[in-house]
């Protein structure tokens, strides 16, 4: 074995709400059976939550199943709901529904920060003996017979060519019986799992939607801690765009403000940022924030592919939970609760496997039926067809969903729907017929940086960082395609989709263009690697601790 080799019996990559969920029900399934076993997990953001973004409502009842009573009592939620309105916007009006759209009832759920819940959750793996470490990035999974055997962390003290400096260190290999993939939305090693096992044979594309939010400070009597409003409408093309926006009043006189957009959107020049900034203009949500000031602003794509985008969630040695696995539940706009749900299905799985000394796939696929056999499959099933409905515009997918509502989910004649992965639905610069972004929203988009914000601006409110002595963690994967089809034929969409003003195109005196990387602004939000067309950009781990530092989203 190698210098710089750790051994666990379990590896979990990722500290969200199923990484820790999974550490903590395996350590009682372990104290249960009386093992000593050792459960190991790392994070790449500096502490626990701070790569953790979400809006977030959330379903609270997965946790009495996670926690004792006393932990639960003492879950740091931020507020009980005290009203939830669903607000259709127009670019002048705002009509508020008399009635919840189907599974939009939030009553009865909690308005949290998550980062400050995956905290707490740390705080209790850590004391059941799990040993937990941030600010370690996994770049690398481990493979022996083409079988996972665990992941290697990145190395560090290299320059931007990967040449190693003085201070080189190689990165630590973690060999473990089973490893859990926990990374969140879009896993990078997961990814390269799902690719190299066929994970997602026979399954929808997972598509995504990327969420651009912002805390606010803000004068008492703006807005209730508790109460809840969720905007359709403007400024989205309900023909083009999929997505709304969210107001949670928090206690402290602060407000979670959001908006939503999928990224099946076709314009080359769409901007989701400056959307956003365009929907916090409309008089119905800026009275929420006006006279305040921002805390911290962030974005984070999450899966909006639903059940049938769900990849094979278990190979020899290993497991995907969370958002990694695509467990967000649409229609109702949630997925903590799920991605907690998939972690303790993944814990009972590894605790049987390590107890019969049998990690194989075979043994491993009890972690599939447990999913398929409880509240994932039954929240999920019933609305296996909502996100590909609306991919027409809203109104067939309005009438679409209607039917599934009767059907238990189901579409006569036109069966289960698929979809386009996100990189294949830009339209080219000469093909878009559509009114140009910049002409759509004339007028409202020079941000004041008070009640608007440009991305720089929200940037340093993120407070992302990276040492910039490394290699570029945003690899253009094929630079002559890139120059060619990305830049020349859809316009270099990647300098308007990214919410971080990461990709700049320079233009020289001779008029060629070029594209500059800004990495040390990158969000970790993982749009570039998502929406570019012709899988132009490969997102892969920077340095860990490097990225946002977000305290309370
Ligand atoms: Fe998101 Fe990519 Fe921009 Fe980073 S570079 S903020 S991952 S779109």
């Amino acid at each position: 074995m190698q210098k710089n080799t750790i051994v666990t019996d379990v590896f979990i990559v990722g500290a969200g709400p199923s990484g820790l969920a999974a550490a903590i029900h395996l350590a009682d399934k372990f104290k249960e059976k009386g093992e000593e076993r050792r459960i190991l997990l790392i994070e790449k953001g500096s502490t626990v939550g701070a790569h953790i973004l979400s809006g977030a409502v959330i379903k609270p009842e997965v946790f009495k199943d996670l926690l004792s009573d006393e932990e639960f009592n003492k879950l740091p939620f931020d507020s009980e709901i005290i009203s939830d309105k669903t607000v259709k916007l127009s670019e002048n009006g705002a009509l508020t529904l008399p009635f919840h759209p189907p599974y939009m009832n939030n009553m009865g759920n909690r308005i949290a920060l998550l980062g400050r819940i995956c905290k707490y959750l740390a705080s209790i793996a850590e004391k059941k003996g799990v040993e937990i470490y941030t600010g370690f990035s996994a770049s690398e999974v481990l493979y022996e017979d083409n079988k996972v055997v665990g992941v290697k962390t990145i190395d560090t003290g290299v320059d931007r060519h990967g040449n190693k400096l003085k201070n080189f260190q190689e990165g630590t290999s973690v060999r473990a019986n089973i490893v859990i993939f926990a990374e969140g939305t879009c896993g990078s090693l997961t990814k390269t799992l799902i690719r190299r096992f066929n994970l997602d044979s026979g399954r929808n594309p997972q598509i995504y939607s990327l969420a651009i939010k912002e805390l606010w400070s803000v004068p008492e009597g703006n807005i209730k801690a508790g109460r809840v409003f969720h905007t359709f409408g403007y400024p989205l093309n309900s023909n083009e765009e999929f997505g709304g926006g969210f107001i949670y009043g928090l206690k402290g006189n602060k407000a979670a403000i959001g908006l939503v957009v999928g990224l099946d959107f076709v314009d080359p020049a769409f901007d989701i940022h400056a959307a956003m900034q365009v929907w916090k203009q409309h008089p119905k949500v800026s009275g929420f924030i006006e006279g305040g000031r921002v805390l911290e602003c962030g974005a984070k794509t999450l899966p909006e592919g639903g059940y049938l985008a769900i990849p094979k969630l278990y190979g020899d040695n290993f497991m995907i939970v969370g958002d990694s696995g695509g467990f967000v539940a649409m229609p109702a706009l949630k997925g903590v609760h799920l991605a907690v749900a998939s972690g303790m299905c993944a814990a009972k799985a590894a605790a049987l496997a390590l107890g019969k000394n049998d990690t194989s796939g075979s043994q491993l696929a009890y972690y599939e039926e447990l999913v398929q056999g409880g509240r994932i499959r039954d929240e999920l099933y019933p609305v296996r067809n909502f996100r590909q409905s609306f991919t027409g515009g809203m109104v067939s997918g309005t009438l679409k969903f209607g039917v599934q509502l009767v059907t238990g989910g189901s579409l006569p004649i036109l069966g289960n729907l698929t979809t386009e992965p996100d990189n294949k639905t830009l339209k080219k610069t000469d093909e878009y017929t559509g009114k140009p972004f910049k002409e759509r929203f004339a007028g409202k988009l020079e941000f004041d940086k008070k009640l608007t914000l440009d991305k720089v601006t929200a940037v340093f409110y993120s407070k992302a960082n990276h040492d910039e002595e490394q290699i570029v963690h945003l690899v253009i994967n094929d630079k002559e395609t890139f120059t060619r089809i990305n830049m020349r034929e859809y316009g270099t969409p990647c300098q308007y989709f990214c919410p971080a003003e990461v990709y700049e195109v320079h233009v020289d005196r001779e008029g060629r263009e070029s594209l500059r990387i800004h990495a040390e602004n990158c969000l970790h939000c993982k749009t570039c690697d998502i929406k570019s067309p012709l899988d132009g950009i490969t997102w892969m781990t920077p340095y860990g601790g490097d990225g946002p530092e977000y305290v309370n989203m």
